[in-house]
């Protein structure tokens, strides 16, 4: 359905929890034992997004694939929301183990995030000495033949920019397309402005690259020869796509949160065994989505372990 602003409403974000095996500085805090839903309660309010339009669902987090019961949710909630497509955001350290069972259950897209190729900056930016976890977990879900893997990857100046080309060359060397996503003010950022690197100033670093389409709003794609997959850049500070947002948040304990750089959120789990009023409160709060966000004097918006980037 459609927003105020005309915008179409169509791709759902469910952070399945707050919790998280990482603790990335930009991020947030990884530990919360806040409510989580069950698998048959996210299927419930998947039933109810899609009829409110919703045709695509990503599963995030914190981190999903803690828990134990992922692709028991994956499975649900395709067949309660029949999605055209059901994709997963991690951090990948699991996903060797899980890869099998969420392709299994349903899931056609991974992305995996992946922010260094070097072990002891990957060390420091997550607190977890897990770069080759992470790496296995890649190759296994290219194994698996999921319809299309991701790699996203957050460059902070001075910490991990040093990698770009390297993160760059993993489109070359796997069919797969790399995205590079602008830091945004969320988590700790005290130093913030000191950290971001705007997409342009990271673009003229790749002199080899020629613009493609891509299938989404958020992302501009860009071909180089000789490579498998694109290389992409997600620029939501420097070229707000806000005009263009398809997206709503459902977080882990069943609020409905319609804007990420929005501080309220609307509690969905008093309706849950009332799909008709259910229904229409996920209506009154696309209707309502905010216009976009103010990242440019955002301050104290919730970490996004919370609400899963
Ligand atoms: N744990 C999973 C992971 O890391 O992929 C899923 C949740 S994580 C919050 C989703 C994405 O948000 C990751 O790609 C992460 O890099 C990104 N993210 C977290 N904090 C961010 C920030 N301040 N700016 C830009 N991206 C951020
Ligand atoms: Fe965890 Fe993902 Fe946030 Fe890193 S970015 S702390 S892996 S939720």
């Amino acid at each position: 359905m459609r927003d105020r602003f005309g915008r179409e409403i169509n791709y759902l974000r469910i952070s399945v929890t707050r919790r998280c095996n990482f603790h990335c500085a930009y991020c947030g805090a990884a530990k919360s034992d806040a409510r989580e839903l069950t698998p048959e309660q996210f299927a419930a309010f998947a039933a109810a997004f899609a009829r409110a339009g919703i045709t695509k669902i990503r599963l995030t987090g914190g981190e999903p694939l803690i828990r134990d019961d992922i692709a028991e949710i994956a499975e649900a909630v395709r067949a309660a929301a029949l999605p055209e497509t059901l994709a997963i955001t991690t951090n990948g350290f699991l996903l060797k183990e899980k890869a099998p069972a969420l392709k299994q259950a349903g899931v056609d897209a991974v992305n995996i995030s992946l922010d260094t190729l070097d072990p002891e900056c990957f060390r420091r930016m997550t607190g977890r000495d897990a770069l080759a976890a992470v790496l296995e977990g890649l190759e296994t879900a290219l194994a698996q033949g999921f319809k299309r893997v991701k790699v996203n990857a957050v460059l902070l100046r001075g910490v991990n920019d040093g990698d770009a080309e390297r993160l760059a060359a993993l489109a070359r060397d796997y069919p797969l397309d790399v995205r590079f996503i602008e830091l945004m003010p969320t988590g700790d950022g005290d130093d913030y402005q000191k950290r971001l690197i705007p997409s342009g100033e990271l673009l003229a670093r790749f002199p080899h690259l020629s613009p493609v389409p891509g299938e989404d709003g958020a992302a501009e794609y860009y071909a180089v020869e000789g490579y498998r997959g694109r290389i992409g850049l997600i620029s939501p500070v420097s070229k707000k796509f806000c005009n263009d947002c398809s997206r709503i948040r459902l977080l882990a304990d069943g609020q409905l949160k319609p804007c990420l750089g929005q501080k309220e959120t609307y509690d969905l789990l008093p309706y849950l065994n009332e799909p008709d009023r259910l229904y229409e409160a996920i209506c009154q709060c696309i209707r309502n989505k905010p216009a976009g966000h103010h990242f440019e004097k955002a301050q104290g918006l919730a970490p996004m372990n919370q609400i899963g980037g």
